[in-house]
């Protein structure tokens, strides 16, 4: 076994600390590679707070892991040492339903195996996440990260990149599309970037007046403080597509009314309590409430490649893991500017 340093909350009530714990050894499919940067997603704090269901303890969060690869199995034969190398929300899957067969390993109809706080797929190891210093992964599951960007900026391309490409793809967002991007943190930023370079019109919907200079050099084009009801009303009725980020509860109704007909609410964000949906809402436009989860491999590595090609990253703030709790309580009051990014070597 690999002896690990990682860090973990040992239950929902207590905060991260330092944990050692064991990793398999590389296997002949499995890449091993020592973490550099690990993202700081509002996901690992609603999972260490067991917000969405009870959680496996002891918990390792993180899942937008980059680093240099140390050792490969026999079998590899995508990687090799010295290689830079990505792993996000996933590390396995069933890889024989429909899903997972058309790379859409998020939604494997078996139940895919989360980064952390999930099960191998012997449905019995736990799997501990990249706010650790190593790391080992079937190479399916490992992509390929290009040396050409800032490799601490790549890293929350893993959750937060690929969480707002793969809707914005899905649903064809772009060119004489309205859209809307609410919440302006981690995910908003992201969805700020693909949205402008797919050639939509972009407004950052936003609690945070102070975000607006930020909006404007991120590229969006329009800015809407959602507490200024004049500002709001400008908007009713005129976005193609709302992009929801939100980490907290809000009124989808509310939203709703600021899509044309056929507009399409897509939901990202997954507040920790079920939403209150007035059917009037939906049927008064024929309009679309929808979600996605993350992206498949395939997708994933799709959208690395497009970001190395067109020098799109994270704006990020380093942090040493010591400050990850000062992290998250900025993180709650909605202050991310626009992702933490654990520098590993402070471990
Ligand atoms: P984040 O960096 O904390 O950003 C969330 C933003 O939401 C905040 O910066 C804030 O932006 C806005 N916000 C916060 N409280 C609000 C409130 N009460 N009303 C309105 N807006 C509020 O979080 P993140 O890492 O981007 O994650 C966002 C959500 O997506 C989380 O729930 C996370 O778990 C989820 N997520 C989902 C997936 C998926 O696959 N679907 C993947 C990753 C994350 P403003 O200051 O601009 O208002
Ligand atoms: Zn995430
Ligand atoms: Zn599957």
């Amino acid at each position: 076994m690999i002896q690990t340093k990682g860090y973990a909350a040992q239950n929902a009530k207590t905060d991260l600390a330092p944990w050692k714990f064991e990793r398999r050894e590389v296997g002949a499919h499995d890449v091993q590679f020592d973490i550099a940067y690990c993202g700081v997603c509002h996901s690992d704090l609603h999972q260490i707070r067991n917000d969405w269901s009870e959680g496996i303890f002891p918990m390792v969060p993180g899942h937008e892991i980059v680093g240099k690869i140390v050792k490969v199995g026999s079998k590899v034969k995508k990687f090799k040492v010295g290689d830079l190398a990505g792993t996000g929300c996933l590390v396995d899957s069933c890889r024989t339903c429909s899903n997972c067969k058309e790379g859409l390993e998020q939604y494997c109809l078996n139940g895919s195996t989360a980064t952390y706080n999930s099960l191998e797929q012997d449905k019995k190891t736990p799997t501990y996440g990249g706010y650790s210093n190593t790391i080992v992964v079937h190479e399916d599951f490992v992509l390929h990260i290009s040396k050409k960007l800032n490799l601490a900026a790549t890293a929350p391309l893993l959750c937060a990149g690929i969480t707002t490409y793969s809707p914005l793809k899905h649903w064809r967002v772009g060119k004489g599309h309205k859209l809307a991007v609410l919440g302006l943190g981690g995910l908003g930023h992201m969805a700020v970037k693909f949205g402008v370079a797919f050639g939509a019109e972009v407004t950052v919907l936003s609690t945070s007046p102070m975000k607006e200079g930020d909006a404007g050099k991120l590229g969006a084009h329009k800015f809407v403080v959602t507490s200024d009801p004049e500002q709001l009303q400008k908007v009713k009725g005129y976005f193609d597509f709302i992009l929801d980020t939100v980490s907290a509860p809000h009124d989808l109704n509310l939203y709703l009314s600021l899509l044309k007909t056929n507009g399409v609410h897509i939901c990202v964000g997954v507040p920790p309590t079920p939403y209150q949906l007035h059917a009037f809402s939906l049927i008064g436009g024929r309009k679309s409430l929808v979600g996605s989860l993350i992206g498949g491999l395939p997708e994933t590595q799709e959208m690395l490649d497009l970001c190395a090609k067109y020098n799109i990253t994270a704006d990020i703030e380093l942090i040493d893991i010591k400050d990850i709790h000062a992290a998250y309580k900025r993180m709650l009051k909605g202050d991310v500017r626009y992702r933490f990014v654990i520098d590993m070597a402070t471990l």
